[in-house]
């Protein structure tokens, strides 16, 4: 026995354990498991783990640093990974973010809206985009604050060179479920008051974690953003 394949079958024991715990709260929010994608966070995991990732058929792949993912996709170009660039994004890194990511879930500032949609012009096409929202109430989370949450979506919509498909938010740190829940209805309270503006074209609503995503999928996500729970701690 490898490493490798210890690797690849707790992979698979886990993936199956959280495919099961994916539909069953799509389940109580009257959904389809079809409808939660699961994004597997491969932050601070070497290749072997985004290979057994690959394997298993996970091919929706996070990361939260431009260097990190701009090295990882290089690494695994032809292999059909959609990347999602999950983390904050420096405005200066914004050109490697658009360049390699399918989806970059953290726009949180006008400032780097422009420069993604300035990108995206140049290059003739539209990037893909959610708006990160900050319905945690933490002042130490990234996002637009939620008073300020409409009008950053708007202006972040009507930017020509962005397709902007929803909303992602991160929930605070704690276990306390009505506190967690809370942060997720807002956020979906928010993306349905948005729903009829110009420029916003989707209804995805990235929100979930490891600890929290049943909660997340319960109000609503359709994407879960799980690292520990598929790949155990992260080396550090
Ligand atoms: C690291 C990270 C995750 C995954 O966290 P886990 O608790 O390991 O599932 C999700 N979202 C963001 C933005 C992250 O940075």
């Amino acid at each position: 026995m490898t490493d490798g394949e210890a690797c690849q079958r707790a992979l698979r024991e886990r993936l199956s354990r959280v495919r099961e715990r994916v539909a069953a709260a799509a389940a109580r929010s009257g959904r389809d498991q079809s409808a939660v994608r699961i994004v597997a966070v491969t932050k601070g995991h070497p290749h072997g783990v985004v290979g057994a990732a690959l394997a298993e058929g996970l091919a929706d792949l996070g990361e939260n640093r431009v260097e990190e993912l701009a090295e990882k996709a290089s690494r695994f170009e032809g292999r059909g990974v959609r990347w999602h660039m999950i983390g904050h994004v420096q405005s200066r890194k914004a050109g490697g973010a658009g360049r390699h990511a399918a989806l970059i879930h953290s726009v949180d500032s006008i400032r780097l809206a422009g420069k993604l949609s300035r990108l995206g012009e140049a290059e003739g096409r539209r990037v893909p985009v959610l708006v990160q929202v900050n319905t945690s109430g933490e002042a130490a989370k990234w996002g637009f604050p939620e008073a300020e949450a409409l009008d950053g979506i708007a202006a972040v919509a009507g930017l020509g060179g962005l397709r902007v498909l929803g909303l992602m938010t991160m929930a605070p740190f704690t276990s306390d479920a009505r506190t967690l829940r809370g942060t997720f209805q807002r956020t979906r309270l928010l993306l349905e008051a948005a729903a009829g503006m110009h420029g916003l074209e989707g209804r995805e609503l990235s929100m979930g974690m490891s600890n929290d995503f049943e909660i997340a999928i319960e109000e609503g996500s359709t994407m879960v953003r799980l690292g520990t729970t598929l790949f155990g701690e992260r080396p550090r």
